[in-house]
């Protein structure tokens, strides 16, 4: 079968909508699949955009402002540590902007949808790569051919799977999140021009949120999927209305939870893949590993991602050469722009969610440390990096006259 596109993309989310977008854009003649009948379609997510996805893509930051996807812009946080300090962070800019997925992923694929090709309720079961390209086959038997794919087809991706980029062992390393999205009638939050942050659940590797959008009231929490498998299988509904009647104790929700709207879903918290190519396969997003694994924000690197892939991508339709050295410019460039990120996060990860001392001094020096606190948030927030953290906590833990010291001695002023 001759292929008709230069690529396919499986997976219509964030990854794979701007992949794709950047890619028709650019000419490339792309066929995008995804197992949705039609978008809208749902993703269980908080749904927290930092103030840097705006500014990596401004066309976001362009119809969040014409109103096309309702916003609700957050500019204070309250953080919980696991010993129930709570300290409240507030900034004059946002620090997160608070969207429905329903909305947001449809926004992504209608710009794909301009220069793209775009089959909805098509989920791909199959992938198998050849010497001269890859083919796909559907659910229901339907296959589709091209000299290449980009598998942005999420935490369970069969093309990861199908391609052995991912092992089974790198699954036990996912966490899971649980949560509801539910209208304000029903559900109410105390303030809903913050964010709400709970430390609270280290035995189990776990976080708790508060995100209030514009019409919904977003809450839930994560814990390791290993976790998860022996404790809450099927008893996670149950689980999730304790978490609702803990918050209603801490009086910062009120109202009934609807169970009916509680999804599960899992996030891979390991950091990337150690492979993110093989010959004519390139994953972005949630397949390839790329979510943070201390926040598990995953949309900002997902879209990241998927650009770095198109860029690839081009490249490799311009040359013809489609084999795994040549498409390893897209683990350069991602290494490059988000690896040392997704790293330090697996790092914090280990040692913060190690057990709940380190998380409790960490959020007691914070109330006694507004700029300790601000760049805690901001790292949390993708606003200040962990280098900046890091060297603030070295500061304040070193003695002032050994600091002096260290500073004279490189010549710092
Ligand atoms: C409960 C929860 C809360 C979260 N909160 C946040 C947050 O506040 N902020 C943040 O930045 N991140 C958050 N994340 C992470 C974020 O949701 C993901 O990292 C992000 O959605 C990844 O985007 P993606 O495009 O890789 O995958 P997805 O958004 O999952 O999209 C994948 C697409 O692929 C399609 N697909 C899957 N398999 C197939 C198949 N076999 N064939 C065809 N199509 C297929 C699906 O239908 C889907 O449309 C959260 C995650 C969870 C689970």
């Amino acid at each position: 079968m001759q292929p008709n596109f230069d690529v396919i993309i499986v997976g219509g989310g964030p990854a794979g909508a701007t992949a794709g977008y950047r890619l028709g854009l650019a000419g490339a003649k792309v066929l995008l699949l995804d197992k949705a009948t039609a978008f809208p379609r749902d993703k269980p997510c908080g749904g927290g955009l930092s103030a840097r996805l705006l500014d990596r893509f401004p066309y976001v930051r362009e119809f969040l402002q014409a109103g096309e996807v309702p916003v609700n812009p957050v500019s204070r946080v309250h953080l919980e540590s696991p010993d129930g300090t709570r300290v409240t962070y507030q900034q004059g800019e946002p620090i997160l902007y608070l969207i429905r997925r329903w909305e947001f992923d449809a926004a992504l694929l209608r710009r794909a949808q301009q220069v793209c090709t775009v089959r909805t309720g098509v989920m791909v079961r199959k992938c198998m790569v050849l010497p001269s390209h890859v083919e796909l086959e559907s659910t229901t038997g339907e296959v589709f051919s091209a000299p290449m794919v980009i598998g942005a087809d999420s935490a369970n991706s069969v093309i990861a799977r199908h391609t052995g980029l991912r092992s089974e062992a790198a699954h036990k390393e996912y966490a899971v999140d649980m949560m509801e999205e539910t209208t304000y009638d029903r559900l109410q939050v105390a303030d809903r021009d913050a964010i709400y942050l709970f430390l609270t659940l280290t035995q189990t590797f776990g976080y708790g949120y508060i995100f209030p959008k514009t019409e919904h009231l977003n809450l839930g929490f994560g814990c390791k999927l290993d976790w998860y498998l022996s404790a809450l299988r099927g008893k996670g509904k149950e689980h999730h209305a304790e978490w609702v009647d803990v918050l209603k104790a801490k009086g910062d929700v009120t109202g009934e939870t609807n169970r009916d709207c509680y999804k599960a879903f899992p996030i891979p918290v390991s950091g990337p893949l150690q492979r993110t190519v093989t010959d004519r396969v390139m994953l972005a997003g949630d397949a390839g590993g790329f979510v943070n694994a201390f926040t598990a924000e995953g949309i900002f690197y997902a879209m990241a991602s998927g650009s770095l892939a198109a860029d690839a991508a081009l490249e490799a339709i311009r040359s013809g050469n489609y084999d795994a050295k040549s498409l390893s410019s897209y683990e350069r460039a991602w290494q490059r722009e988000i690896g040392g990120d997704l790293a330090h996060s697996v790092e914090i990860q280990h040692r913060l969610f190690n057990g709940s001392g380190r998380m409790d001094s960490l959020v007691r020096n914070a109330s006694r440390d507004p700029e300790l606190l601000r760049l805690i948030i901001g790292y949390s927030m993708g606003a200040s990096t962990y280098e900046e953290l890091r060297s603030h906590m070295v500061r304040s833990t070193v003695p002032i006259w050994v600091w002096g010291k260290m500073k004279a001695a490189v010549g710092l002023r």
